[in-house]
């Protein structure tokens, strides 16, 4: 069984990190890969969207297969497919090797707890309108964390070893390799450098996740991870797989509570805790008298799970009514941010917001890197949903990937056609700093990058002497709020580099009513 599990964990984290790599831009506007494949089976991100918008989304129906098989089986979602599961277990494998019987198995057993608390916390914020469950339901912070945290860290480390071998020459290696970096590019590596905002905080938060293996195998498992503890709660009486251990049979070695990847305790007889099992089964592989069976039965084999206290889940409940109000509160909430340019087919600010969890597939699929998490942007309530930065990449005219891979539907799924009656800003020209307004001399890289058809920049032209006296045509460009969609391609490409001569930012968005330049 062991082997097994061993078997569908590396495969399912292969699929994970396979999906994970296509989801970007290869040549065409369809991804052909059903790239968001977790994030759909996730009933915690599907549940907290529920209770934060009051709609239910079609395509949460996948999740129910989580549920099913969690109700029937347990937490095998845990043992057997999670890709953060999988990344803890092979993380923890070496404290588990060093725990001693009796000493090591029992430290942190009063925190099993807390991520039922967590749960409830997610769950109140959410009822009241607080999305936060995608901060830490795990699919959706490991993809967060590997877009924006280590994939730009990984690409940087490996380009920065070829082009090393590249500017060394070695004979018989530099070209070999060379062949390699080619193949990698656009495979395992992006086709350009990704660069993002916060990289290193959100890197180092995941880090501290993995890292939290050195105090107990599958720390974040056991005792933090809101996503467990709802399958634990859905799973708890799994009467197709329970672990029963024969107390007539058992030698008190407690190997099977050190081998348990769940802090479940089959150790001793009739203390297993049904909610804690992460159905890895290594209690019964690793019994040395055969006093373990897991088989199907409606029998309570085991009375260990955890009494959850009224007076916690009342702090965690008030926590989230105090957290609820607290973080709308902000300068974001009574006038609209310039800054904030959100992606085409976004939903209204506030519907954004609460049905946004924050799993980073736009800004991984987003072809010109211009998908960047927000800080203070939209306020704490949408700290790291996406925004456009236009400096950093533009919104392509030709591409909707966005709302291709968007879990939710906090970007709508929209067609180009669509697409393309979406404003998402609207470009202006700072005349003090654009070269034909401010220098008199020509300059017309922004109508020139302009996509729209019929161009929504014109030029204002006047006939001017240069200095050796001959007359030319100067041409000053002029945005036309009616045709301009506010991509940002113009911004991204105005020669003045540092603070460009034409910005853009968020009025005459499509989707608010009093964001408007436009009447
Ligand atoms: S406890 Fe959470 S992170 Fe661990 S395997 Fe289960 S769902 Fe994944
Ligand atoms: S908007 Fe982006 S970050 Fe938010 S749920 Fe959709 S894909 Fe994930
Ligand atoms: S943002 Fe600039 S490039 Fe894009 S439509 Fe407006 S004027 Fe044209």
């Amino acid at each position: 069984m062991k082997n097994a599990r061993r078997l569908s964990q590396i495969l399912f984290l292969a699929l994970f990190l396979f999906l994970f790599i296509q989801t970007e831009y290869k040549g065409s506007n369809e991804l052909g890969l059903p790239v968001r494949f977790f994030l759909d089976f996730d009933p915690l991100i599907a549940l907290s969207v529920l209770l934060a918008t009051h709609a239910a989304r079609a395509l949460f129906l996948f999740s129910i297969v989580t549920v099913v098989v969690s109700v029937l089986f347990g937490r095998v979602f845990c043992g057997w497919v999670c890709p953060l599961g999988t990344l803890n277990t092979f993380a923890g494998w070496f404290k588990m090797r060093s725990m001693k019987p009796g000493e090591d198995d029992t430290v942190f057993r009063r925190w099993r707890p807390v991520k039922y608390y967590v749960l409830f916390f997610l769950l109140v914020a959410a009822a009241f309108g607080w999305n936060a469950a995608g901060f830490v339901d795990p699919i959706s912070m490991t993809i967060r964390s590997l877009a924006v945290g280590w994939n730009p860290a990984v690409n940087k480390i490996v380009r920065s070893f070829f082009e090393f071998t590249y500017a060394a020459d070695l004979p018989w290696v530099s070209p070999g390799l060379d062949a390699v970096y080619s193949a990698m590019i656009g495979t395992a590596l992006a086709f350009e450098q990704p660069v993002f905002r916060q990289s290193i905080l959100i890197g180092l938060l995941f880090a501290g996740v993995i890292g939290l293996n050195a105090l107990a195998p599958r720390f974040w498992c056991r005792y933090l991870c809101p996503l467990g503890a709802l399958l634990g709660l859905l799973g708890w009486k799994q009467a197709l797989a329970r672990v029963d251990v024969d107390g007539g049979k058992c030698v008190s070695c407690r190997r099977c509570n050190l081998s348990c990847q769940g802090d479940a305790t089959p150790f001793p007889a009739g203390r297993w805790a049904s909610r804690e099992c992460l159905a890895c089964w290594n209690c019964a592989d690793v019994c040395p008298v055969q006093a373990v069976s897991i088989h199907p039965t409606t029998r309570a084999t085991g009375d260990g799970n955890v009494d959850l206290t009224r007076r916690w889940l009342l702090a965690s409940g008030l926590g989230a009514l105090v957290a609820v109000p607290a973080m709308s509160v902000g300068a974001h909430r009574t006038r609209p941010n310039p800054e904030l340019i959100r992606p085409p087919g976004a939903l209204p600010e506030q519907a954004f917001v609460r049905t946004c969890v924050k799993c980073g597939e736009c800004m991984k699929v987003c072809l010109t890197n211009g998908l960047q998490p927000t800080l203070g942007q939209a306020g704490l309530e949408g700290l790291w949903t996406p925004l456009l930065v236009p400096r950093l990449g533009y919104c392509e005219y030709n591409c909707n990937l966005c709302s291709q891979v968007c879990p939710t539907g906090a970007i709508r799924a929209i067609d180009l056609k669509e697409k393309h009656r979406i404003r998402i800003g609207l470009a202006t020209i700072d005349r003090d700093r654009c070269i034909p307004w401010a220098l008199g001399v020509n300059c017309i890289v922004c109508e020139e990058h302009c996509p729209v058809p019929g161009k929504a920049i014109r030029f204002e032209e006047e006939e001017r002497e240069n200095r050796r006296g001959e007359t030319f045509t100067l041409k000053r460009p002029v945005v036309n709020p009616r045709l301009c969609v506010g991509c940002g391609i113009c911004e991204n490409k105005c020669p003045v580099v540092d603070l460009p001569a034409i910005r853009v930012s968020s009025i005459n968005e499509t989707r608010s009513e009093e964001n408007r330049l436009v009447l």
